[in-house]
């Protein structure tokens, strides 16, 4: 038995694309209401399976990225299908995890550790930085468009108010992320506890000494953080310039080049899939530093 939805399918104005497949019950959590199924049925080329309903006063369609669909093509095809189905979708959402940009000897040090939530806002670029795509001039110099405007301001409170929901009903949005995070045997191996002790930043001048794990590499070799360990072990929330590409990057001393031209604080692979339709929303759950200590291959 299901319900249908009481808004025509035209009413969406918000498509929110999670980037992992989680279990669909845990998107749903976002909501703060269920609308249930569509009221018109879907286009047939529409493969993707929504939930519908509210999240403050904006009506929101959840999608998920397909098993193994990860990249901007992938997130391009969920979001054209949306599209067909909800056509007056003006704003994405997408939600996933991201690698950390640090920068713990900046002027403006941001303090991002495994586990925090980045969330994209920027007043200059709009939040998201395809960092990898813009043109070449004559000079030789890479010049990176930056395509479209950011979301309203009232999203971004309706989902900053989400977090800050913590104090009432617990945080949603961290929640939302360990589940995803619970997914992935390599995090999860990161975040049990003490997650904290797990979660080493090395210089970006220090490789990794080879294994799967940093049994080898040398502790000495951590870059220092204020405080070395957080009084608690509850994700903080981090705004900023979130740097999109087609490639996954494990060398710190290009990270740390990509934060020095556009002040990124993080790095994902999806959003530029979803910025050629609509302007959107990226939170990501900082899951590694991009530099050459990641490990992906856990199974
Ligand atoms: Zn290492």
């Amino acid at each position: 038995m299901s319900s249908y939805s009481p808004y025509p399918n035209d009413a969406y104005a918000v498509g929110w694309i999670s980037a992992l497949p989680i279990k669909f019950a845990a998107a749903k959590g976002m909501l703060d209401e269920e609308h249930g199924d569509p009221k018109t049925p879907k286009q047939k080329a529409d493969r993707n399976t929504y939930a519908l309903g509210r999240i403050g006063k904006h009506k929101v369609v959840i999608a998920c990225l397909p098993m193994r669909g990860y990249g901007s093509s992938s997130a391009a095809a969920v979001a054209r299908e949306m599209l067909s189905t909800f056509p007056n979708i003006k704003i994405g959402v997408l939600v996933g995890i991201g690698a950390g940009i640090p920068d713990y000897d900046g002027d403006e040090e941001q303090d991002i550790r495994l586990g925090d939530v980045v969330i994209s806002s920027d007043s200059e670029t709009g939040g998201v930085v395809a960092y990898d795509s813009g043109k070449r001039l004559h000079d030789g110099t890479f010049k990176v468009a930056y395509p479209l405007d950011q979301p309203p301001v009232s999203l971004r409170t309706a989902l900053s108010a989400l977090y800050a929901d913590h104090e009432m009903r617990g945080n949603r949005i961290p929640q939302y992320l360990q589940a995803m995070l619970a997914k992935h045997q390599h995090m999860e191996h990161r975040y049990k506890y003490p997650g904290q002790l797990k979660d080493v930043l090395f210089r970006a001048d220090y490789q990794h000494q080879g294994g799967k794990s940093c049994a080898k590499c040398d502790p000495r070799k951590a870059a220092k953080r204020e405080p070395d360990i957080r009084a608690d072990a509850n994700p903080v929330i981090h705004h900023g310039v979130i740097a999109t590409g087609s490639s996954v990057v494990k060398y710190a001393p290009f990270r740390d080049e990509i934060r020095r031209k556009h002040r990124a604080i993080c790095f994902e692979m999806e959003a530029a899939g979803l910025m050629n339709n609509f302007p959107c929303l990226v939170i990501r759950g900082i899951s590694d530093y991009a530099d050459s200590h990641k490990n992906d291959d856990w199974h």
